[in-house]
């Protein structure tokens, strides 16, 4: 993989580059930006190109670091990530002890923390140490969606690039090219992900993604048309996609929303749900009030659930108010 293979991200990968044409690569990076946009990528990217033995813009993917790098071996490439929620403490001293030896393969070591943010605070001041004055042929990047959780003295240490979610146009386009989704959905997750490729690209692969919609389709359509008992039934969905929750209640979300879309101004861009206008249509009935109402309760149960307040009880209560 190199540049060629990421979409968007164009003036980080610019800034990057053009720091190897001038020579003012900086000893260590902060990407920082939502999870899932493709941060991971350009590091890996950038990374594979310090290495490449032809010292370009862009590996040149045949060198034997090009190649090494390719097939995940590379000696000089250091890729830490959390376990358990967690970057552990051995990994940071284990990346502390490397950084003291001289690169083997090519002119530079690399070393990319992943959710860096994981790091406790022991793990922090390590690195902070280690990112006063690392040796030359050393490059850190720590990759980061929550940066205000690192040290200020460590964010001060490196230079920051902020990656944006790509334009959903182009996320969709993506997902019909390579991945073979049809145009519908592939519009709908484009949306629904929120330009995100990371996820987007997750939830085309992802097999139950398609009936876990449907069948949540089925129970707000029912709730909706005043059908209680549903409410009721639809626990065993609900307890059966547990781990799904998060996803379960941005569906959720994004329907409500495009419904308020929908009775304000008809068949808008802006509605994700464009797949299901009928149903839209159908629903746009509810009052705006209620409508409300039903959104708050849903963030609400969401927050609910974050604290760990009884799973069964918050959504009863949120489909009984639908
Ligand atoms: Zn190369």
């Amino acid at each position: 993989m190199d540049f060629n293979d990421i979409i968007g991200h164009n003036r980080a990968i610019d800034a990057l580059k053009t720091s190897i044409q001038n020579d003012s690569i900086s000893h260590s990076y902060l990407f920082q930006g939502e999870e899932g946009i493709g941060k991971k990528m350009v590091a890996y990217a950038f990374s594979k190109t310090l290495l490449c033995k032809e010292q370009g813009q862009e590996p040149c993917n045949i060198c034997s670091s090009c190649k090494k790098f390719d097939s995940g071996n590379h000696p000089d490439f250091f890729f830490i990530q959390p376990e358990r929620g967690q970057i552990r403490v051995d990994e940071i001293d284990g990346l502390i002890e490397e950084i003291a030896t001289f690169p083997f393969e090519s002119k530079r070591k690399i070393f990319v923390i992943d959710d860096s943010h994981l790091m406790n605070l022991t793990s922090k001041n390590k690195l902070l140490k280690t990112l006063e004055e690392p040796p030359k042929y050393v490059n850190i990047i720590l990759i980061s969606s929550n940066p205000d959780s690192l040290l200020p003295t460590i964010t001060s240490r490196v230079q920051r690039l902020k990656f944006h979610p790509a334009d959903i146009h182009r996320v969709s386009e993506l997902l019909v090219d390579r991945y073979d989704i049809s145009q519908d959905k592939a519009d709908f997750i484009g949306g629904f992900t929120n330009g995100s490729i990371g996820k987007a690209v997750k939830l085309s692969m992802d097999d139950g993604f398609d009936s876990r919609r449907d069948e949540l389709m089925k129970i707000i359509e029912s709730l909706v048309s005043g059908d209680r008992t549903k409410a009721f039934s639809a626990m065993d969905f609900f307890n059966k996609n547990k781990e799904n929750i998060d996803e379960i209640l941005d569906l959720m979300l994004y329907w409500f929303r495009d419904i308020v879309i929908y009775k304000e101004m008809g068949e808008s861009s802006l509605i994700v749900n464009r797949d299901k206008l009928e149903n839209l249509s159908i629903q746009s009935h509810m009052e705006f009030r209620k409508i409300n109402d039903i959104i708050e309760k849903i963030d609400e149960t969401r927050f609910n659930i974050k604290r760990n307040i009884n799973y069964q009880l918050s959504i009863e209560t949120m489909l009984l108010n639908i």
